[in-house]
């Protein structure tokens, strides 16, 4: 028994569903298959629950400094971890279920729940019955590692798909992982009332970011109490009558640290091991992500692969990006490419991480003449009359065309300012464009043309 489309997309993450409508409505018959939950991993266990949250623990924390913007909560803020992920799950469910609506209710496309194999270049396999069409998009996206420490079945331990789940507060969370999704966790927990250590494997925090990025985050994280354990060579771990012991060997302090919750945030593995590739031929590197080429095709024709599988991205606005690339490529005769696109993110730590483009050592090691500026929030307006001085904003231009190379904004909305650099450089107009246009006050984005005044040779 076999049925044709004439596309099957596998997965419903942020490219799956969208591309899946868009070859609906130009004609083409779909099929989309989901084997867990709609929407993947942004709208069940990663975007979504984790910014719905955060906003609770920072809800927490502008409670908790009351006395200075002058007024006064009777008693403790306590937060109620039931109620806290009540709201994450109407939130993040209502996501979850609109993407399952929209998808069943969309005409040419047939919803199919259950895991997809390929078959063939041209098949695969769901719930016994086989598919069969000439083009297939894969966007089966990942999940988090779970990496072989000693000791790691001995113990309980979260990952972010079990922690958005959790509705008591941990006493004492030990977090393995000192990057994006540690720290948004880490802060998360410590603002509930918990009291939190993160361990990193890595000389710093966020090691991708520059140093004093890395640094400024640690200073604002351990201001707030968090531990931090750096270099923590050979992790392992173990129950402890108190708990669980997260052991290491770090160059400093004691060489274990005991838990009463451990959650594992070392990085993603894509979900591309039991996706039969072989039969289908499709080649993949050695992490298991799918090699695809700049329009992201991958070897065997008629097959793509979109969004974290691919390894181009890791970010729900990269898998966005892959969809719109490869429908308008199809369906508009475009030629649109993943090397168009310019790197930029966020680390949803309060205050915020907005980035884009090159790190100053990613500048460096290009070896290009450029001008560079940094400039503390502290001295921002806007952030002073929020009481939210902490951090910097950072900015990169090329030394002949004048364009901006990058930007960190460490500080209050960097999320969001930094995207009318990313906006410039994208039309590649040079800085003048910013530092000549007149901006809303009281903001923060209005500081930038001052902090591009004072571009010096960057060194
Ligand atoms: C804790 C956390 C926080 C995050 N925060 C942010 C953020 O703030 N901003 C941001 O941009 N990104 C964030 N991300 C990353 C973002 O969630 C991912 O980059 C994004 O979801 C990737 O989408 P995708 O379409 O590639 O795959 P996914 O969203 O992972 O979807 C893949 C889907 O495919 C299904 N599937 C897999 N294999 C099969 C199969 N064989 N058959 C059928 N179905 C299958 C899965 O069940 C899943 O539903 C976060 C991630 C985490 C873990």
């Amino acid at each position: 028994m076999s049925r044709h489309f004439d596309a099957i997309v596998i997965g419903t993450g942020q490219a799956g569903p969208s591309l899946a409508a868009r070859l609906a409505a130009a004609g083409r018959s779909v099929a989309i298959i989901e084997r867990h939950k709609f929407g993947g991993t942004c709208v069940n266990t990663g975007c979504i629950p984790t910014k719905t949250l955060i906003a609770s623990a920072n809800a927490a924390h502008l409670a908790r400094r009351g006395a200075e913007f002058g007024f006064q909560v009777n008693g403790d803020v306590r937060l109620d971890m039931k109620r806290v992920k009540a709201r994450k799950d109407e939130i993040s469910g209502k996501s979850n279920k609109g993407v399952e609506e929209w998808l069943r209710g969309l005409k040419n496309c047939t919803v199919i729940q259950g895991h997809a194999r390929f078959k063939s270049p041209h098949s695969v396999v769901v719930n016994d019955e086989v598919l069969e069409a000439e083009k297939i998009f894969i966007n089966v996206g990942g999940r988090a590692t779970i990496p072989p420490f000693p000791g790691i079945h001995d113990v309980p331990f979260f990952t972010n798909s079990s922690m958005v789940d959790v509705d008591f507060l941990p006493e004492h969370l030990v977090i393995v992982g000192g990057s994006y999704i540690g720290l948004e966790f880490g802060q998360m927990y410590r603002r509930f009332g918990s009291q939190v250590t993160i361990v990193e494997m890595g000389p710093r925090l966020i090691g991708r970011e520059d140093e004093d990025v890395s640094e400024a985050v640690r200073k604002i994280v351990e201001l707030e109490g968090i531990q931090i354990r750096l270099n923590a060579k050979c992790i392992s771990l173990a129950k402890r009558d108190s708990g669980i012991a997260v052991r290491m060997e770090c160059t400093e302090g004691s060489p274990e640290v005991v838990g009463t919750h451990v959650l594992l945030a070392v990085g993603r593995t894509p979900n591309t091991d039991d996706l039969g590739l072989d039969r289908a031929g499709v080649a993949m590197d050695e992490h298991g992500y799918i090699v695809i080429d700049d329009q992201l095709q991958t070897n065997v024709p008629g097959i793509w692969a979109l969004g974290d599988c691919n390894g181009h991205g890791g970010f729900t606005h990269t898998a966005y990006n892959d969809y719109e690339i490869v429908a308008d490529n199809l369906l508009n005769a475009d030629h649109r490419r993943v090397s168009d696109r310019i790197h930029t993110y966020a680390l949803y730590t309060d205050p915020p991480l907005g980035r884009c483009g090159m790190t100053d050592a990613e500048l460096r090691k290009s070896g290009r003449a450029a001008l560079a500026v940094k400039h503390p929030m502290s001295k921002v307006g806007r952030a002073i009359e929020k009481g939210e001085t902490q951090g910097f904003i950072k900015i990169t231009v090329d030394g002949e065309t004048k364009q901006i190379l990058g930007a960190a904004i460490l500080g209050t909305g960097g999320d969001e300012v930094v995207q009318v650099l990313l906006d410039v450089m994208y039309a590649k107009a040079p800085y003048t464009v910013v530092q000549r246009a007149m901006h809303i006050h009281p903001t923060v984005a209005e500081f930038l043309p001052t902090v591009l005044s004072k571009l010096e040779p960057f060194a």
